[in-house]
């Protein structure tokens, strides 16, 4: 037998053992230095009350054999489609609840998303990426082509008329950069993938935390509902890393090669995925209750308050970044021309200050560093002290 040789095309990514191994390393050789981690891609705070409430009821009903439930439908209970649909109405924009899916999280939905298209297609990716849009498509055969994403446009990629697509994988407000799309820009993507008979994967995973006009949803475009799936998250919203939900919405009119793309998806997770379980469920469906919305916000604010003293301090230092207004992330450049690793050794042996290095985002990472607004308080507050003493 032969194993899928595309993974032989897959680029090795050490990023994340070669940080923890260097900041192991400088813990062992300095262990009276507290060590500040500013590279957390994690949320660290607990779950809403109200989550928690409606998940133990949702195992209550599981310990009773008429409330017990068994294998959920593959896209999602009603009632919680229908709280994501009244959520995007809360924004403006009318998405119909059989247009939702609910799934495990936006990680598995944008790597398996692409299952529906044929692995001929050209997928175009920005640079610097999420790298799961690139490795789930590697493994299936598919060509990539980046646009890049720099100083010059903010690190909002725009495309290029001169390269055509099929796939496209937007991400706004951006991991890694932070920097969100406004509606103009977005527009001129969705009239590109329009042109290009191309059909973006919109990756909102993290609009929850947008606080100026930038877009929450793709589907605020005209256009998009007839050339774009969004998928979302309730892990950065909510707090669910490790609990585990999202949703995906594909508009029922969108069609490629004479064919609904909902219902193609809808047979695919009928035959590879059983769904979310009914305690999860509940507990998604009371995030998009008021309660559940005043109550998450919380959270949302401790993070920003977090990326705002971070970027204040940037701002003070004349550094040049994206994201902290719109994001948990902050995207820098290294300063005095630094390399990203070098950036980080620098950080990590003066300052006892842990991120993580652009590079392992793509080439336009190169010379850029990534800070993350998901530690405490306190512990940012010192960082930030320590970052500005280094530098200034
Ligand atoms: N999309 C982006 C851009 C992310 O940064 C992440 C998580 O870091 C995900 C998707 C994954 O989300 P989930 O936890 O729902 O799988």
């Amino acid at each position: 037998m032969k194993v899928n040789s595309n993974f032989d095309s897959l680029v090795p990514n050490y990023l994340f053992a070669d940080v923890a191994r260097k900041t192991n390393e400088f813990a062992a050789a300095h262990p009276e230095q507290e060590i500040i981690k500013l590279g957390i891609g994690d949320v660290t705070l607990p779950l809403a009350p109200i989550v928690v409430a409606f998940m133990k009821k949702g195992c209550d009903d599981l310990r009773n054999k008429e409330t017990f439930k068994g294998y959920p439908e593959y896209e999602g209970y009603d009632f919680v489609r229908e709280a994501i649909s009244g959520y995007y109405k809360r924004f403006g924009v009318t998405v119909q609840p059989d247009e939702i899916f609910v799934s495990d999280g936006a990680k598995s939905d944008c790597g398996n998303l692409p299952d529906i298209f044929s692995t001929d297609n050209t997928v175009l990716v920005t640079d610097p990426v999420y790298p799961v849009y690139v490795d789930a498509n590697l493994m299936a055969g598919r060509k990539i082509v980046y646009a890049s994403s720099n100083k010059e446009n903010n690190f909002l990629a725009i495309p290029d008329e001169k390269v055509s697509a099929d796939i496209i994988y937007l991400c706004s407000p951006n991991n890694p950069t932070g920097a969100a799309y406004s509606a103009e820009q977005l527009k001129v993507w969705v009239d590109y993938a329009l042109k290009n008979d191309a059909v973006i994967i919109y990756d909102a995973a993290y609009e929850a935390f947008i606080t100026d006009d930038s877009p929450r949803s793709i589907f605020s475009v005209e256009g998009a509902r007839e050339c774009a799936i969004e998928l979302c998250s309730l892990s950065k919203t909510a707090g669910f890393t490790g609990t585990r939900c999202g949703y995906t919405v594909i508009p029922k009119e969108l069609k490629r090669d004479g064919h609904s793309l909902h219902a193609l998806w809808y047979r695919r997770q009928a035959t590879k995925f059983n769904g979310v379980s009914w305690p999860v469920q509940c507990a998604a469906a009371a995030v998009f209750s008021d309660e559940g919305l005043l109550q998450i916000r919380d959270n949302l604010n401790y993070y920003r308050r977090n990326a705002k003293l971070i970027s204040s301090a940037l701002d003070e230092l004349g550094i040049y970044y994206t994201g902290g207004k719109n994001s948990p992330y902050i995207w820098l450049e290294c300063p005095n021309g630094m390399g990203s690793w070098e950036f980080f050794d620098h950080l990590l042996q003066n300052a006892a200050v842990v991120g993580t290095p652009g590079e392992g985002f793509g080439e336009n990472g190169k010379g850029y560093f990534r800070l993350t607004s998901f530690g405490s308080y306190e512990k940012t507050a010192e960082a930030v002290e320590r970052i500005k003493k280094l530098l200034s």
